[in-house]
């Protein structure tokens, strides 16, 4: 994931480095190349006129001009500032006090949700938290199947309601929680292959009937610039707390993942890169525009 723009970027800064000294013509050349990095890895071009012109403000300072190697300083302002665009420090899963903790996964179909939830229950286990999975996709026919397929693997209770209203199922998996003495409740919603307002609808009508601690949103890191527009949909009709960034392990450009914070404010809480149930990892902000500078 992000191979290229880290390749651009490497190769951006090694011409600076070639060059010693710094002048201004130099530093705009620089800004003009990642900026066009940074749309060819399809990061949004919002983000990316932000992004360059707070970069490009920092960087035509006389502390980096006047500098003895102001191309290592150039270095560090781009780390710095990549660094906050992904969120700067790290939002872990913080689980509430209530029991059973409900959280809800939305996002559409195909982003990996149902992954995202095995996933999830598997990561919480191993945190000694007794899960439970609810199949509320009952739309996607193989949905109910996968997760149980997927709970069993991870030796994880999923409550299923085959066919039914999303809404009572949500419910029913509560208190089934509850039965059992599950502490943590994860709720898989059904996607729709684009956003529309029935998704959303129930989607909404879930939240209400379970009041989830928190909802996160799966977004699949391969979806290109049309990320921004998917995650906007659900900020401002279901709304959610955070970001598990799927399928990172993909070759696609994945600039979107870069983009999501600026955009919505929202933390990514999780990058999940694979198939196997402990491929879920907490996004650490720093770590990952290291190493997207290489
Ligand atoms: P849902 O429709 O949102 O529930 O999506 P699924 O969980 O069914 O995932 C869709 C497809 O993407 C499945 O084939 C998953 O195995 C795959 N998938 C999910 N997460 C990842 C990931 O992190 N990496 C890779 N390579 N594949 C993933």
């Amino acid at each position: 994931m992000l191979e290229n723009l880290s390749e651009r970027l490497q190769g951006i800064f090694s011409g600076l480095r070639s060059k010693g000294r710094l002048t201004e013509e130099d530093i705009n050349a620089a800004m003009r190349e990642i900026r066009l990095a940074l749309l060819e890895a399809d990061v949004n071009f919002k983000v990316v006129k932000v992004f360059v012109a707070r970069t490009k403000e920092r960087c035509l300072s006389s502390e980096v001009l006047d500098s003895l190697t102001p191309a290592q300083n150039v270095v560090k302002i781009v780390l710095d500032e990549l660094t906050e665009l992904l969120g700067r420090t790290d939002s872990r899963l913080v689980l509430g006090s209530r029991i059973p903790n409900v959280i809800m996964l939305v996002g559409l179909q195909g982003s990996g949700k149902t992954t995202a939830a095995a996933k999830l229950a598997y990561r919480l286990k191993q945190e000694n938290h007794s899960p439970l999975l609810i199949a509320g996709d009952v739309y996607r026919p193989a949905a109910a199947d996968q997760l149980q397929t997927l709970g069993d693997e991870i030796g994880v209770r999923v409550y299923r309601g085959d066919g039914r209203d999303p809404v009572a199922i949500a419910k029913e998996g509560v208190q089934d929680a509850i039965d059992n003495l599950r502490d943590v409740v994860i709720i898989d919603t059904a996607g729709r292959l684009h956003v529309d307002e029935d998704m959303m609808a129930e989607a909404a009508a879930i939240k209400e009937a379970v009041k989830p601690d928190q909802i996160l949103m799966v977004v699949d890191a391969m979806t290109g610039q049309d990320v921004v527009n998917v995650v906007e949909a659900f900020a401002d009709s279901v709304d959610f707390d955070g970001v598990i960034m799927s399928k990172m392990d993909g070759d696609a450009r994945g600039g979107g993942a870069l983009s999501i914070r600026e955009v919505t404010g929202k933390p990514i809480k999780f990058i999940s890169s694979g198939e196997k149930p402990d491929s879920l990892e907490v996004f650490h902000p720093d770590r990952m525009a290291k190493r997207i500078l290489g």
